[in-house]
């Protein structure tokens, strides 16, 4: 990757300790993570989390996702129960958020958790913030790190291409590997799934039982607002051609190589596509496409997770 950002770094010692000390003054960075990038901030420092909401535009209703190294460092601030520890156990650290209860003297700012008493935690597997969050004695309110209601960054330069020099750090760690956000899952009473991601309701089904209720049209997950996750233009999506100067996404081996067709996986590989989601509507974007046609991608396994985020995308 062409580096023609001066906020854009590689990761080593001197850099971890610059984040580390950026942090500790209430300073936002970028972050890798395994799902997508973060810009992460201090949840215990109102003047962090303020940067965080403002940078990003983000109304102040949309609640952050607070990240930990592990259970240890969450137990000040969360109320764990049994669901939470079958869980944590199979799946952690990895690309799960848990909503709880939030304990009383937690000094997590109330703006994280838009005045909500519940806190959403998650636990990153990714090497950099990991050593990050080893460095804090606080843990890091971690939205991702893009303008609110668009499509989440999955490396440094996406970063920088959404806020420029107005962050003085980015750690670039390649790729996200997973490519689109965590599964978020309530554990508030009867476990819930608020937002599908890479890990499936299927697999957590086999620890838990989970609610298949409709989720009430209260916003109890902003991930959940209806637009979300659009990347600027129009998208349409089970579609089998694109019209004429449209971009058409496609799934899977039938589908000619042609300069506005873009193939999310040719092997018909669910997380494939899912990785190349958002890194496919970004370079559709730039290379100035005014519509974006997507064909009908199978509703299974990473499947869901992909449909939710393009039905999104798309309204
Ligand atoms: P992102 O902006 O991609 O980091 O997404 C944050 C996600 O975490 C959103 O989908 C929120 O719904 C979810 N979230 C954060 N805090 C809470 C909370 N207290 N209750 C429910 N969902 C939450
Ligand atoms: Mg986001």
């Amino acid at each position: 990757m062409k580096n023609i950002y001066s906020n854009i770094f590689s990761f080593n010692k001197k850099i971890l300790k610059k984040s580390v000390a950026n942090l500790k003054k209430g300073n936002v960075i970028g972050l890798p993570t395994e799902t997508v990038y973060g810009l992460g901030g201090n949840a215990y420092s109102k003047v962090a989390i303020q940067k965080i909401y403002s940078l990003k535009n983000r109304p102040k209703k949309n609640p952050l996702i607070v990240h930990y190294l592990n259970y240890r460092d969450a137990d000040k601030d969360v109320i764990f129960n049994r669901d939470f520890y079958k869980l944590y156990k199979k799946f952690c650290p990895g690309p799960i958020t848990f909503v709880l209860k939030k304990k009383s003297r937690s000094k997590i700012q109330s703006l994280v958790t838009a005045k909500l008493n519940t806190v959403a935690i998650r636990f990153p597997s990714h090497k950099t913030t990991r050593s990050v969050l080893k460095n804090l004695n606080f843990p890091l309110a971690m939205p991702s790190a893009n303008l609110s209601s668009g499509i989440s960054p999955v490396n440094a330069l996406d970063v920088a291409e959404e806020f420029k020099k107005k962050i003085k750090i980015i750690i670039n760690s390649g790729n996200s590997k997973i490519g689109i956000e965590s599964t978020v899952v309530s554990l508030i009473g009867k476990p819930k799934i608020l937002r599908p991601g890479i890990i499936e309701a299927k697999t957590i089904k086999k620890f838990l039982k989970i609610s298949n209720n409709k989720i009430s049209s209260k916003i109890i997950s902003p991930g959940m607002l209806k637009k979300h996750y659009s990347p600027g233009i129009p998208v349409l999506l089970n579609k089998k051609k694109a019209a004429k100067n449209c971009a058409l996404v496609t799934f899977g081996g039938n589908y000619k190589d042609k300069i506005n067709n873009f193939n999310l996986s040719k092997k018909s590989d669910l997380k494939e596509a899912a990785s190349n989601l958002y890194k496919t509507f970004r370079k559709i974007k730039k290379q100035g496409f005014k519509k974006i046609y997507v064909v009908k991608i199978p509703n299974l396994g990473a499947g869901i997770a992909i449909n939710d985020r393009l039905k999104r995308a798309a309204n």
